[in-house]
């Protein structure tokens, strides 16, 4: 089929259509730079943006392409699909109770030591069919798009072998292939040692990097490798030896760091990671040297509420010129809420976050933390990945923290929800 033949798509017209364009991938921003189109329309082919305008105008301009016009008779406003860049998404069961103990101030060993814990993720979903796991997957995935996340990062790391690992990979990738969002897939075998594993965490971590990685560069199960540096799960050095392995192979690099501890971000600047992930603890230092790099600082409120632990200090990485994103981290320990938007919103406000700010977080610069930059903004020759708030002014969408859900969402130019 050549191009003539492929159905051009005018959508609109939105009250207001925000771009996300013209923006700095790094430093803070001010809702003044948001570049906001009135009476705006999408134009689309084949699921890539062709131009954004004036409704009218394009209308008349395409007219001769016979495009099929997407006419919305409601106040709408218009923004890029989210972009969730730090999800678990991949497990079965659930760990309320642990949740409960908590709240009555239990503390980690005790929940492990009564069963819970990640190692109760674990053997379930050790235990669970691939037919479970992948609905399980697709169900969380459909939440997500109706929430307005077109694209969503999802870990393995809930079997803590290799074969285990291969098959989480394995499911991610099925059901990419059958789920309208985009699901990027990111190796975390290295969440902590698991039980059954005989010798230490550095002989883990080698054992890791001789008989997983070079299975998933073959079988090209995902292009990303994830670590845990915290006490309690790897220590800086070994992770560092295994960042370098997995880099040497071609693979991209993230850290899960400055939780609880220190050390997480000097590391992932070091190895050159695509983003530095958690930084609940991070001081001024870590901050400075963290803006100085390329590295994304991904804050995940969802972990900070579900464990009540403070926020990462996102007001500081921004006026530290630190490229923002924000992650839903949605897991079923300690993030079991999985609202992004919600999240941003709480955090953007606990933390002075402008409207521009939080946006960008879970848009481009989101995109930009998993290496996709043709997503996150709305321009020619990008996706068609775009959402319809009701209203007339966007800056009712945070406003409403969260609770405003966007009523239509295109995922590649298709009305998917
Ligand atoms: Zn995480």
């Amino acid at each position: 089929m050549n191009n003539q033949q492929v159905p051009i798509f005018i959508t609109g017209p939105f009250r207001q259509l925000l771009t996300m364009d013209h923006l700095t991938l790094k430093g803070s921003l001010k809702d003044a730079q948001l570049e906001i189109i009135e009476e705006a329309g999408v134009v689309h082919q084949n699921g890539i943006i062709l131009e954004i305008g004036l409704f009218g105008e394009l209308c008349t301009k395409y007219n001769s392409a016979h495009p099929e016009i997407q006419y919305l008779e409601s106040d709408m406003i218009a923004l890029p699909g989210f972009v969730d860049a730090h999800t678990h998404l991949c497990w079965a069961g659930s760990r309320e109770n642990d949740y409960a103990m908590r709240l009555e101030g239990k503390s980690y060993t005790e929940i492990a030591q009564s069963g819970g814990g990640i190692w109760d993720t674990v053997t379930k979903t050790r235990n669970a069919t691939d037919e479970e796991l992948k609905m399980l997957l697709k169900m969380r995935a459909d939440r997500q798009l109706a929430n307005g996340i077109t694209t969503c990062e999802v870990k393995s790391g809930y079997a803590l072998n290799p074969e285990g690992e291969i098959r989480l990979l394995e499911i991610i990738k099925s059901a990419n292939k059958e789920h309208s969002i985009d699901l990027v897939s990111t190796c975390l075998a290295a969440h902590i040692k698991p039980k059954d594993f005989e010798g230490g965490t550095d002989t883990y971590l080698e054992f890791l990097a001789d008989k997983l990685l070079p299975v998933i560069k073959k079988e090209k199960l995902t292009n990303r490798i994830d670590i845990f540096v915290e006490e309690g799960a790897f220590g800086v050095q070994e992770a560092g030896k295994y960042l370098s392995e997995a880099k040497k192979m071609g693979f991209d690099l993230v850290v899960h760091g400055e939780q609880f501890t220190s050390g997480g971000v000097s590391l992932a600047v070091k190895v050159g990671a695509k983003s530095v992930d958690h930084l609940e603890m991070i001081g001024d230092k870590a901050i400075v040297e963290l803006a100085d790099s390329a590295v994304v600082a991904m804050a995940l409120p969802g972990a900070s509420i579900g464990l009540g632990c403070q926020f990462a200090p996102a007001r500081k990485l921004l006026n530290a010129g630190c490229c923002l994103a924000i992650g839903s981290d949605w897991n079923p320990g300690s993030a079991p809420m999985g609202d992004l938007l919600l999240q941003t919103a709480i955090l953007g406000t606990f933390e002075k976050l402008t409207n521009a700010e939080q946006l960008s977080a879970i848009t481009f610069r989101a995109a930009h933390a998993l290496n996709l930059n043709d997503r996150g903004i709305l321009k020619k020759g990008y996706m068609a990945d775009f959402l319809g708030f009701p209203g007339r002014n966007y800056q009712e969408i945070l406003y409403q923290q969260g609770m405003m859900k966007p009523t239509m969402v295109w995922k590649r130019g298709n009305l998917v929800m």
